[in-house]
């Protein structure tokens, strides 16, 4: 029996119809509406198999019905107008109606032959997208699986059981397996056997909360092949509905070849710094020589010529001059010791070695009296200031590393500023108290930004100041001593600018009194260089 539909508000019409129909009563069952909202209460009840709608209705169109919902509208619809209305015939056919009719007594006689005709030509339609979209659907099968088999990747599903259902070629290839013999297997299969039981459990509280992520972030995973042996493998997971069903999705990769490469890179790595120390080492011999060579030559040079001087003149000369060229000589010796001092100073390297006697220390008069002796040396070339006034009054170190230390930067603003600039001695409390903090500055050539890194290695001296007598260790020496005392040394300097050394330390030392009296070194890490 087919369901047919009439829309139709015109009685008579609608009888004629009727009366066709009831003649073939054995074949359609007729449903008539006389308006759109009762033809859509029909199609909801009914579900007809081929509407025949009038155009003109008393609540609206009837083409209304041709732009409802697809479901709604799984039957085919022929428009019903009147003669010289083809013109609206032909805009419903546009809208999707399969056919129209020209209303006419004739027709309506003839309508359940129409009806016929219609559905059997809707049925052909049917027929036709069923064969497309099943076709489509095998297309993209096709295309699916292509891609799956072509990945650069493994492609696993397993079911809720831990299952594997489905295995793409990059999975048999790299486990050494043929695809019948994993299918259906438990994925543990893959895994090396000490770790299964520990996978059983992770994978039955995944299934309760299964969201995509890395497995086993942090740890490396393991795969096992066929044969046995293993290699190291990536894996995420993903939830995944497969025709109804839950599944995980697992894409695995075989890592080997990376963690090849990244065990390359770190043992390059490795070489490079090896290298790169080698470098530095080399680099501290040639800037060893090179001030061995200008600092040692000179005195030895003065030394020589004083005593080449005594040898040929000794008898003719006055005594005063004797005494002189005697003095240099000795003085030029003294330099030379002072020098192998530092030198040996350096060398010691781990700041810890150094003998270190640490008392309270009055801020003003100790920076005072270093400024004085600065002084005499600078000759008045330059005007220093002293500010310590927001300085606490003592602190605790050692006097004669200190002397050393602030002798040293004091002496290097002087030497590397033109005369006649200022120098600033500068000391003040840091970090809530905890520290006082020494700053020298000037406004003389600066460090260039290249040469800052390396500015406290032992002999280094940057290219501005090679004109300038000096041995690059006093930084290399004032560092270890500033570590010494647990403080850290820091700088900024513009090149033609000017340079500001900063030294804090500990107002009280983190030292503690041993059984004999002596003091204890802080601990390495007290010191921040
Ligand atoms: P030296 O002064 O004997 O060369 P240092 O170790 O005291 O050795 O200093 C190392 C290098 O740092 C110097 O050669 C110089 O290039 C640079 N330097 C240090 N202090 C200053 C400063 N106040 N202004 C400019 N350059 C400086």
């Amino acid at each position: 029996m087919e369901r047919v539909l009439l829309v139709e508000d015109e009685y008579a019409h609608a009888e004629l119809i009727r009366r066709a129909f009831n003649k073939q009563a054995d074949l359609y069952e007729l449903h008539v509406a006389s308006s759109l909202a009762e033809a859509r209460r029909v199609i909801q009840n009914v579900r007809p198999d081929v509407a025949f709608v009038d155009f003109y209705l008393p609540d609206g169109s009837g083409a209304e019905l041709l732009s409802e919902s697809e479901d709604e509208r799984a039957f085919p619809v022929v428009i019903l107008t009147s003669y010289g209305n083809e013109q609206i015939a032909v805009e419903a056919l546009k809208a999707g109606a399969l056919d129209y009719v020209v209303k006419s007594p004739a027709v309506f006689a003839e309508m359940p032959s129409v009806a016929r005709r219609i559905l059997r030509e809707w049925r052909h339609i049917v027929e036709r997208q069923r064969r497309r979209a099943e076709r489509e659907l095998r297309e993209s099968e096709e295309k699916f699986r292509k891609i799956l088999e072509t990945a650069s990747e493994g492609v696993m599903l397993v079911d809720h059981a831990g299952t594997i259902k489905l295995i793409n070629r990059y999975v048999e290839e790299i486990f050494g397996y043929e695809r019948d013999e994993l299918l259906d297997q438990p994925v543990e299969v893959l895994l090396p056997p000490d770790v299964r039981d520990v996978h059983v459990t992770f994978r039955q509280s995944y299934q309760e909360y299964p969201t995509p992520h890395l497995m086993g972030e942090g740890r490396e995973l393991l795969g096992l092949r066929r044969d046995g042996t293993t290699f190291p493998v990536e894996v995420s997971l993903a939830p995944v509905v497969v025709s109804g069903q839950q599944m995980i999705m697992c894409l695995v990769i075989d890592i080997t070849v990376r963690r090849q490469l990244e065990e390359q890179r770190l043992y390059a790595r490795t070489l490079e710094i090896e290298l790169e120390k080698e470098r530095e080492i080399i680099e501290l011999r040639e800037n060893f020589t090179s001030m061995l060579s200008h600092e040692f030559r000179t005195p030895l040079t003065i030394i020589l010529s004083s005593i080449s001087i005594l040898q040929t003149y000794l008898e003719k000369l006055p005594r005063e001059k004797v005494s002189e060229l005697l003095d240099r000589a000795s003085n030029q010796i003294h330099r030379m010791v002072a020098m192998l001092d530092d030198v040996l100073a350096v060398s010691r390297g781990n700041a810890n070695r150094i003998e270190f006697h640490p008392e309270s220390i009055e801020v003003s008069p100790f920076c005072q009296r270093i400024i004085q002796n600065i002084e005499l040396i600078d000759q008045n070339q330059h005007s220093f200031e002293f500010d310590a006034s927001d300085a606490p009054q003592r602190f605790i170190g050692d006097v004669l590393l200190l002397e050393n230390c602030f002798s040293n930067l004091l002496s290097n603003a002087a030497k590397y500023s033109p005369p006649r600039t200022r120098i600033t001695f500068e000391v003040r409390s840091a970090n809530q108290g905890e520290h006082v903090l020494f700053s020298v500055s000037d406004q003389g050539i600066g460090i260039p930004p290249e040469e800052q890194p390396r500015i406290f290695q032992p002999f280094h001296r940057a290219a501005n100041a090679r004109h300038i007598q000096g041995t690059g260790l006093g930084l290399a020496i004032v560092r270890q001593y500033v570590e010494r005392h647990g403080g850290r040394i820091w700088f900024e300097s513009r090149e033609g600018r000017g340079t500001r050394f900063n030294v804090e330390l500990p107002l009280r030392l983190n030292t503690m009194v041993d059984g004999e009296g002596g003091v204890v070194p802080p601990p390495p890490h007290f010191s921040k260089i």
